[in-house]
């Protein structure tokens, strides 16, 4: 066979799916897979839902494309909607996580700047983070294996230990612009802040002149069972990346900051293309329909019960194979007692798909319209995927 065409930066697995239906993916043979992946924590009302599809095929039928010089469709409506229901008061439309994180991380230092502190441009982040793959988000992110032959490492960012306050503490420098945490790390392996933490970072942020910045791109958008995770700690940032679950499939992300926070992002400071496409924005206003719904977010948390206690359940039961149960609403993380690698494939074996993090852990996260019988089926293969990996245990002791 020739070469493939396509860059090599994937390890695939060998699945294609020609369909989706709610948290169902169906092969080109017509095997049909549980999708407790959702993309990465992206199709959070499912596969097709119907509201949405039909919000995009509207739109389509309108206008495709404007360019941000204009006023566009649904851009003020779908702000306004989202600074209604959080801390924030302006919003910057994106296509990407990396590209929320790189708006977020912009408008804090241009607030220091605007403060008459242009010194002021660095960045705490945190051992086990996960911002994106650009240049700037990888420095970030801090972690080597994405950092290498990438050339110097972007400048302005310092990580310290996860939960460690007194080491954040003696990061900050004359020369900080502010603190960036995922209130729940994902890629990290499910690893969620203390309320504790949280608070303590709020309050040296308000100490030192800081600006607290949270990566909700993966914990956001009802995932954890509030609208954002960090509405579980009572704590509110200043500025906020959010992406993934917010366009349910279409490329679409957002940065939302205070107007303190955004003071410094005047006209020509910043700029996309594609930020806040129309198609993308009619998108996001159905998602939000979705899950503002009235009892919506109440669904999410109860479900995450059944999880939760089928999980228990299992980890009792194969404590050889599952070490711990961990995280919030349906952002959960399972601690493999065997290399995880091993589980998630006898559970791709078992048609159920899910994603690898770090430490060690398996994510599960379904759509957020999955059902309590959804839920079950999804437990039951697990389970059967948990006997195939102790049986293959027990023929190679
Ligand atoms: C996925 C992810 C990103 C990057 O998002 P992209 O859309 O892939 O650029 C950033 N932060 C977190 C926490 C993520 O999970």
């Amino acid at each position: 066979m020739a070469e493939a065409a396509l860059y090599d930066t994937y390890s695939r697995a060998p699945l294609r799916f020609e369909r989706g239906e709610g948290v169902w993916l169906i092969t080109e043979n017509g095997e049909r897979y549980l999708d407790f992946g959702a993309g990465v924590a992206v199709t959070s009302v499912g596969h097709g839902h119907p509201h949405v599809v039909g919000a995009l095929k509207e739109q389509a039928d309108k206008v495709w494309h404007l360019s941000n010089v204009y006023e566009i469709p649904g851009q003020e409506a779908f702000a306004r909607r989202l600074t209604n229901a959080t801390f924030a008061d302006k919003v910057f439309f994106t296509n990407s996580g990396a590209e929320a994180l790189e708006c977020a991380i912009k408008t804090a230092r241009r607030y220091q700047f605007s403060k008459g502190h242009p010194e002021r441009f660095g960045i705490i982040t945190f051992e086990g983070a996960f911002h994106g793959r650009t240049l700037a988000t990888i420095a970030a992110g801090g972690q080597e294996k994405y950092l290498e032959g990438f050339g110097p490492k972007t400048p302005g960012f310092d990580q310290v230990a996860f939960g460690d306050i007194d080491a954040v503490r003696a990061a900050v420098t004359d020369e900080t612009a502010g603190i960036l945490i995922e209130p729940v790390q994902g890629e990290g392996g499910i690893r969620p802040a203390t309320t504790e933490f949280m608070k303590a970072l709020r309050q040296l942020c308000d100490e030192r002149g800081l600006l607290l910045i949270l990566d909700e791109v993966q914990s956001g958008v009802g995932r954890t069972g509030k609208l954002f995770a960090h509405e579980w700690s009572g704590v509110t940032p200043d500025i906020m990346a959010v992406a993934k679950g917010i366009g349910g499939g279409f490329p679409l992300g957002a940065c939302l900051a205070t107007a303190e926070a955004a003071s410094g992002m005047k006209a020509g400071t910043h700029g996309s293309t594609y930020g806040g496409n129309p198609l993308a924005m009619a998108v996001g206003n159905a998602v939000l329909d979705v899950v503002l719904e009235e009892g919506f977010l109440q669904q999410v948390r109860d479900v995450s019960l059944v999880f939760r206690q089928g999980l228990a359940s299992l980890k009792d039961r194969y404590p050889d194979v599952i070490e711990d149960v961990r995280g919030e609403g349906l952002m959960l993380g399972v601690k493999a007692a065997v290399p995880s690698a091993e589980l998630l494939q006898a559970m791709r074996a078992a048609q159920l798909l899910a994603i690898p993090a770090g430490d060690n852990v398996i994510r599960l996260l379904p759509p957020l319209v999955v059902t309590p019988d959804e839920a079950r089926e999804g437990l039951a293969r697990l389970e059967r995927a948990a006997e195939t990996v102790r049986a293959s245990a027990k023929k190679t002791a």
